[in-house]
């Protein structure tokens, strides 16, 4: 569009053409009044990526002992400029005044900002190289200030609220950074030292330029942490953590190091490019808003995310190891090749899960992999595509301020099933071989998802476009159900397909389906909704499993002959994998309200006892504790709780490995509501261990005292006071004193503590805020609750805007998913009514948090 206007300017000559010029011009301005809006859109980066180009940022940042203290900062930016048809704009975030001085190419500019733009006018720009220097105080929004240490935290367009930069992937630079800190700091940064001064109580450290970043990788911390360096198969690595307990580093410093080495050379191995940046060094941070974050040469890990607990369960070190090789993995997928727009932010993390996924299988060969990947992505990606407010995994992003909405469970957990479909459709090799193309191709620059599928068609002569409108640019899944036709003395069994949304899209895939009659088992590949594709039986069916091979995606409904067989049968079948599919299946039609609560729970109270497999037990743990917390009424859970606790204590008392002790513990403890239940509960937190002499972690008394506490028993407050006097750590004893008012069992200590949250420094710790909520809106406190929810709904525009990008989302499904009462759907559906204007991105996110509550 910009580039036609050009074009027509150079031939205005004759009247006519002004004439259509004029008209062309007017057409335009439209489009072109972004240019300038506030955040950064798209015309606005659009025209900054083809304009400017060699960017070099040189930033000084002076990080003072205390909190309170301003950051100063200085820095220039070096670009090249092709263009002065408009002026050049920087983007700065932060409060006013905070900008004290610009010049451009030696020029004083008098420092203003406006719409968080600094609006640099053509006549001090040229063709060719300039210089922007600027002295600044550095916002902290992102800079994650803590008492003693501090990290930045930039994505997705993060990095302006700190300082003056393009904040757009696509405009790469090479950043010299130089950080003046108190001399009892260490520091890391992307890049590897080349000198450190001294003086006054200060260091001067002065990092390396690098390789080119976009600037939301572009990262560093500082603080009081302890630096641990090794070198594992010939890799270098460092990595700064603040723990203070020496048995969690002895326990966990090597093994976390070796994963990192044995992600990085196999990453090498199967991309055929070596580690592209300069240094490998990583920072464990207590308060990390996500697991990670991948900057190259500093990526940024949640403490409990890396730290684990004594006999952790074998899940929690699959978890670790998968994201330890997911973060390494992005080291080529997202910081070697990025996205040109956060548009395709879903395509970074997708191959970071997807190799992640590859990295770590060989590691555990007790798991099952398939069951796991199931397990972990279908619930999931199905608990929002089922929903009124799903989203594509390609979305529409006309500014990057709206970034952060684009993150979530479709991006997380449906685009890897899609990523696997393709691999199917391309093969292992054809899959490598494309790939390793895209990689080479666009090393340390940008590329959009339609390079890949370019790539891959021809690197496995497949046709991807068809496939890719419908799994990719669509939200929402198919529904599959079975038919089955009796002619004459036989059975003919097909599948259909309907689109919920009534559109009639169709989702081209295949199931591997297994139909059991009184006779045998027979297998058939069947395409639903192709009525010509069945299979002919001369026996009745009594159990259609639609698929078998975990690749399928959709609302699959059982029929009703099936769920009598199922009743009866499910936990004698053999494969796992197909236990795991049928009930994520049946857990779906129980949310979808085609499938009673009552009879599910049933179904799995009975399978639980006997199923041997570690990951559908813990599945089916969670399941039983979602649906009598959620879905039973008080006089249900009266009913069906004893023999809940009892089941569940009996598996803590009898199961030899202390971590399935520990799955089965953390079940008991959110379902214990009798008064033996509950006393039994306050002794393990008095002593500390569970049956077997399995010691219970810091953070899993905590959570029991917060437990005694939510379910009101008596000596709650003294278990919160002595629970409190307990904790050493620094760090923990501050988010235990958060969360406890949260808990509280006086309900005006609850309300205070939420009305604390309207205040934005009282959000800052944004996992402890989540956690807090959880408790404050737990279903055994719904009445008490609802009134929050009007507030929260209201708060959530500003949450947007002042926090990271899993909290909106976070915020609110955290808030809706405890309350079922009509006075709650009422409250949700009047917002959304009495505001037409909502913007779109967070009514979808509301939406897909109130769906069990809006069914
Ligand atoms: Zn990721």
């Amino acid at each position: 569009m910009l580039f036609l206007m050009y074009k027509m300017k150079s031939l205005v000559q004759s009247a006519v053409i002004i004439t259509v010029l004029l008209i062309l011009q007017s057409c335009n301005k439209n489009t072109n009044d972004h240019f300038f809006d506030d955040g950064v859109s798209s015309e606005l980066a659009q025209w900054r990526s083809k304009a400017i180009s060699k960017v070099v940022y040189t930033i000084r940042f002076s990080i003072p002992e205390t909190i309170s203290e301003p950051i100063g900062a200085q820095e220039t930016i070096q670009f090249d400029l092709n263009s002065k048809s408009k002026p050049v704009l920087l983007d700065f975030r932060t409060p006013a005044g905070y900008l004290k001085s610009v010049k451009v190419n030696e020029k004083e500019l008098v420092p203003s900002v406006k719409d968080n733009h600094i609006i640099i006018p053509k006549k001090l720009l040229v063709i060719g190289q300039n210089h922007i220097s600027l002295i600044f105080r550095a916002g902290d929004q992102s800079l994650n200030r803590n008492d003693d240490y501090l990290y930045t935290l930039f994505v997705p367009d993060r990095a302006c609220t700190a300082f003056p930069c393009f904040d757009q992937p696509d405009l790469k630079a090479y950043f010299n950074l130089t950080l003046d800190i108190p001399s009892s700091y260490e520091a890391i940064a992307n890049n590897p030292v080349i000198k450190q001064d001294s003086s006054d109580g200060r260091k001067i450290i002065t990092y390396g330029r690098g390789e080119k970043l976009p600037t939301y990788l572009f990262a560093f911390a500082a603080g009081k942490f302890q630096r641990i360096e090794k070198e594992v198969d010939g890799i270098k690595m460092e990595m700064l953590h603040r723990e203070t307990r020496k048995d969690y580093i002895d326990r966990n410093a090597d093994e976390i190091f070796r994963l990192h080495s044995k992600a990085i050379r196999w990453m090498e191995e199967y991309t055929g490019i070596k580690y592209p940046f300069p240094k490998f060094g990583f920072v464990v941070i207590p308060t990390f808003q996500y697991s990670g974050m991948e900057h190259p040469g500093a990526i940024c890990y949640k403490a409990s995310s890396l730290f684990l607990d004594e006999s952790p369960a074998i899940t929690e070190q699959l978890n670790r190891a998968s994201l330890i090789a997911h973060e390494t993995s992005h080291t080529w997928f997202g910081d070697l090749v990025t996205m040109k727009w956060f548009n395709d932010v879903w395509l970074k993390e997708v191959f970071a899960g997807f190799f992640a996924d590859k990295i770590v299988k060989p590691a555990f060969p007790e798991i099952n992999n398939d069951l796991r990947f199931l397990l972990s992505h279908f619930p999931s990606a199905y608990a929002v595509d089922r929903t009124r407010g799903s989203n594509p995994i390609i979305q529409q992003l006309d500014n990057m301020k709206d970034a952060g909405s684009l993150y979530g469970n479709i991006i997380y957990h449906k685009a890897p099933v899609v990523m696997r479909q393709l691999e199917q459709i391309t093969t292992d090799e054809g899959l490598k071989k494309g790939l390793r193309e895209y990689l080479k191709k666009f090393s340390y620059g940008n590329a959009e998802w339609d390079d890949l599928v370019q790539i891959l068609e021809s690197s496995s002569g497949k046709e991807l476009k068809e496939w890719s409108n419908v799994w990719v640019r669509e939200p929402g899944m198919p529904l599959i159900a079975p038919v089955t036709e009796k002619i004459n003395n036989e059975y003919k069994i097909r599948f259909t397909e309907t689109d919920p949304s009534g559109k009639n899209r169709h989702w081209p895939q295949m199931l591997d389906t297994k139909i059991l009659t009184g006779t045998g088992s027979y297998a058939a590949l069947l395409y639903p909704g192709d009525t010509k594709s069945g299979i002919t039986l001369t026996s009745e069916p009594i159990c259609i499993i639609p698929d078998t091979s975990g690749m399928s995606y959709g609302c699959f409904v059982t029929d009703s002959i099936s769920l009598l067989y199922l009743k009866k049968n499910i936990a004698s079948i053999a494969d796992p994998l197909q236990r795991g599919i049928l009930w994520v299946n049946l857990n779906e039609q129980m949310l979808n309200c085609k499938l009673d609560p009552v009879t599910l729970y049933s179904m799995m109270f009975s399978a639980i006892d006997s199923e041997n497999d570690q990951l559908i037990q813990t599945y089916l743990t969670g399941r039983l504790a979602y649906i009598f917390l959620n879905k039973f009424d008080a006089g249900e859970r009266n009913v069906y709780g004893v023999q809940l606790e009892e089941l569940a204590w009996r598996k803590v008392s009898d199961n030899s490995a202390g971590s399935q002790r520990r799955t089965w513990f953390s079940l008991y403890r959110s379902i214990a509501l009798t008064k033996e239940g509950l006393d039994r509960l306050y002794k393990i937190w008095q002593s500390g261990k569970l049956p077997g002499g399995v010691t219970l972690s810091e953070d899993e008394q905590c959570t029991t005292a917060f437990n005694l506490s939510l379910k009101d028993y008596p000596l709650a407050d003294s278990v919160l006071s002595q629970q409190s006097r307990s904790i050493k750590n620094p760090d923990r004893l501050k988010k235990f004193a958060f969360i406890r008012p949260a808990v509280s069992t006086d309900e005006s200590v609850r309300l205070k503590f939420f009305e604390s949250l309207r205040d934005q420094a009282n959000r800052e710790r944004e996992p402890w805020v989540i956690e807090a909520l959880g408790y404050l809106h737990s279903p055994l406190r719904e009445n008490s609750s609802e009134k929050y929810i009007l507030p929260s709904l209201e708060m959530l525009e500003e949450i947007k805007a002042t926090g990271d990008i899993f909290f909106p989302a976070s915020w609110i499904t955290t808030t809706l998913e405890g309350h079922h009462s009509d006075y709650a759907k009422q409250t949700v559906t009047d917002f959304l009514n009495s505001h037409p204007d909502y913007p779109e991105n967070l009514k979808l996110k509301i939406l897909q948090a109130a769906d069990q509550l809006l069914k």
